[in-house]
């Protein structure tokens, strides 16, 4: 292979080379023998390669695509390709962890002095590493509510350079319009949306075509789809946005083994019916629990009571796979009601084949509940 520098394409001369449905992408977008040095592969192997052999001294590495594992490998590459193209973006990065992809924005993109508004109701891994890490470096965080985008232009300041958020949100299903506060963001020129699309996947919501900068997913839910990868992945359109990212790749280290973006890229190929599974399945447990006399509340939003149907609607394809219900009573009820289930594990996380069920406020806000131990 001296010399025979390998080939690769984009995201996006795939994309442009037909115009393939979705379900052709998941299958088929970066995952072509062209893309490997492993002559005649049909499934992407596992590199674990951590360094490449070089053409020659005198080719710049910046220019070549595989030089050492962390700045880029052929497994990770192909999920890359893949994931970006499912987001409709030129360019997708993985990072070793959802939360990691945080903190390679914020590194990639912000400094001392900034300000970032972040959505009241969002993973609380991400805004506990914006209280406790990104504070840290002098960068000011707000907490907004941004269903209602008139929060968000309000408190936009003259440092603010990152709105952060998510929708659906974790855990109470909260949408917010994206294309709404993309245009307001846009209004000012240093300032870009990133938005969490891990509760739908690229699979129901595409926040790239309603106006974000950033799409970040953790790959270890929906995307994965199998509760035994951590993983999490940032698409873009924008080529600087993703030199510096990729940088940050480099720098940080923070990226994905080359076996766990195997598995990624495997899980990723059911997604599209994994999806429209955990839908039907979300739509019976919600107009289950809807209906249920010892339920004061179910939301989804794909049932007409949620407060933000409409928008939903709007802005998704589809509803995916998470409900938020909440019991009559008080905690002891819902203890109860967990310790009974039978099917569904009390466990963190989602978007796999498990069925999970899970009690949020109880570790998130462990404080309050600490006189009672
Ligand atoms: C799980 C999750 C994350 C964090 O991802 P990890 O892969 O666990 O680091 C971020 N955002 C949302 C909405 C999540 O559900």
């Amino acid at each position: 292979m001296a010399g025979n520098p390998i080939t690769t394409t984009t995201a996006e001369d795939d994309q442009n080379a037909t115009s393939l449905g979705f379900d052709t992408l998941v299958q088929h977008a970066g995952q072509g023998p062209e893309h490997w040095c492993t002559q005649n592969a049909l499934v992407p192997p596992i590199v674990t390669s951590t360094t490449f052999l070089l053409p020659g001294i005198r080719d710049k590495w910046i220019d070549l695509p595989y030089v050492y594992s962390r700045q880029g490998n052929p497994t990770r590459n192909a999920f890359e390709i893949c994931i970006a193209s499912l987001d409709g973006a030129k360019h997708g990065i993985a990072f070793s962890s959802g939360v990691t992809t945080a903190l390679a924005v914020t590194m990639a993109f912000l400094k001392t002095g900034d300000h970032i508004i972040c959505g009241s109701e969002v993973y609380g891994g991400i805004s506990d590493q914006f209280r406790q890490i990104t504070s840290k470096m002098g960068i000011d965080v707000s907490f907004i509510d941004t269903t209602d985008p008139k929060n968000v232009e309000k408190s936009i300041k003259t440092n603010t350079r990152m709105i952060w958020l998510e929708t659906p949100s974790n855990p109470c299903l909260r949408i917010t319009d994206i294309k709404a506060i993309a245009v307001i963001a846009h209004q000012h020129p240093d300032l870009f949306l990133a938005v969490d699309n891990t509760f739908s996947s690229p699979y129901y919501q595409k926040p790239l075509e309603l106006g974000a900068d950033l799409c970040m997913a953790s790959v270890t839910k929906y995307i994965n789809g199998h509760s035994d990868v951590l993983m999490g992945i940032l698409c873009t359109n924008n080529d600087e946005f993703n030199e510096k990212l990729r940088n940050m790749q480099l720098l940080t280290g923070g990226v994905p083994s080359p076996f766990d973006c195997y598995l990624a890229n495997r899980g990723v190929k059911t997604l599209p019916v994994r999806m429209e599974r955990h839908q039907q399945n979300a739509f019976a447990v919600a107009n289950f629990l809807q209906k249920n006399p010892r339920v004061e509340k179910a939301l989804y939003p794909g049932l007409p009571n949620h407060p933000q149907y409409e928008l939903a609607k709007k802005q998704m394809k589809g509803f995916s796979g998470m409900v938020c219900f909440w019991l009559k009573g008080g905690f002891d009820e819902a203890e109860i009601f967990l310790n009974k289930l039978q099917l569904f594990k009390n466990a963190a996380s989602l978007g796999s084949v498990h069925s999970l069920a899970e009690h949020p406020i109880t570790n998130k806000y462990d404080h309050l509940f600490s006189n009672q131990k």
